[in-house]
């Protein structure tokens, strides 16, 4: 079995306001990033578009049909200062949820050994009834769901290294005794939530913050000490990663000093608890990431990993 590597051209169609980070080039930088011949034996398959009952799996119908309702057919309409919709928002959006759940039936099918996700807008912090800092529908927690609800996984696991902490996903899941929520991010930055201290109805919610400034030395231990031990004791049956790469040293909106051998590194330790657990099974979506080069570099040490399987 191999990786497999979903995603859809029409994700170029989110289009932003001139100089937001978020912007359809990130797509096309991933899309260089894993042209070079080693990952010729990626399993690619376009990302369908999903299905509103996938979207009901985290999200609430009134918002889901007030989103759909102001999707514009021209021109944008801004939402919050960070989160706008053009007339392609509206599938892009779809195809991120798709894909999600593409990979997720593809992991636990036996199709494919792990998988990476690669579509934009991201989701972490789409909350139940909101977007949010660029995202609308949280597709990270939708594939836990999924996998629950269709595959009839019992423990699941979302594993957020992104560089802002992802309250949309935290707060869907912090009643929930069935899915463990992990978070490496920086504080103080935006959204403000992520306090070591907020750790779910059932403890099941674990946040390591990282300051500014600090690199992979206080990322690894994050990990080593706080989230691998508690992800072992919760054994989940799959992972889902919220692979957002803004914790990247040239990324343009955080303050982490992280190298592209600190996504190997995580990504090979997700990968050896994935195999104690959960039958190595992971699906990682791309969250953030805002520098191109940056993004390039750390998608090709990700995936890199992931084939390692
Ligand atoms: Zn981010």
């Amino acid at each position: 079995m191999s990786t497999l590597l979903v995603t859809h051209s029409a994700c170029l169609d989110h289009v932003v306001p001139h100089g937001h980070p978020e912007r359809p080039d990130r797509m096309r930088a991933i899309e260089q990033a894993l042209s070079p011949d080693k990952f010729n034996s990626l399993q690619r398959i376009e990302a369908p578009i999903g299905s509103l009952d996938h979207v009901a799996l985290c999200h609430n119908e009134h918002y889901v049909n007030e989103l759909h309702h102001i999707a514009p057919s021209e021109g944008l309409v801004y939402i919050d200062g960070d989160t706008s919709m053009s007339p392609g928002t509206w599938e892009a959006a779809l195809r991120c949820v798709g894909g999600a759940i593409a990979a997720t039936d593809a992991v636990l099918g036996g199709k494919a050994s792990n998988a990476f996700v690669a579509t934009r807008p991201p989701g972490h912090h789409a909350e139940v009834g909101k977007p949010m800092g660029f995202c609308f529908f949280d597709h990270a927690a939708i594939a836990a769901r999924y996998a629950q609800r269709k595959h009839g996984l019992g423990r699941v696991a979302v594993v957020d290294f992104d560089v802002h902490h992802g309250n949309g996903t935290q707060d869907i899941f912090w009643s929930d005794p069935t899915v463990m929520y992990c978070s490496t991010h920086e504080m103080p930055l935006f959204p403000g939530t992520g306090a070591a201290s907020e750790r779910g109805e059932h403890d099941t919610v674990v946040n390591a913050p990282l300051r500014s400034g600090e690199g992979g030395d206080k990322f690894r231990e994050a990990f080593t000490a706080l989230i691998l031990p508690q992800l072992k004791t919760f054994a989940p049956e799959l992972i889902v990663v919220s692979a957002g790469f803004d914790a990247h040293w040239r990324d343009p909106l955080a303050n982490i000093q992280l190298q592209e051998s600190d996504y190997t590194w995580v990504t090979q330790r997700l990968m050896d608890l994935a195999s104690e657990t959960a039958g190595g099974r992971i699906v990682s979506v791309l969250e953030g990431g805002y520098d191109l080069q940056g993004l390039k570099d750390s998608v090709n040490a990700h995936v890199t990993a992931l084939m390692g399987a």
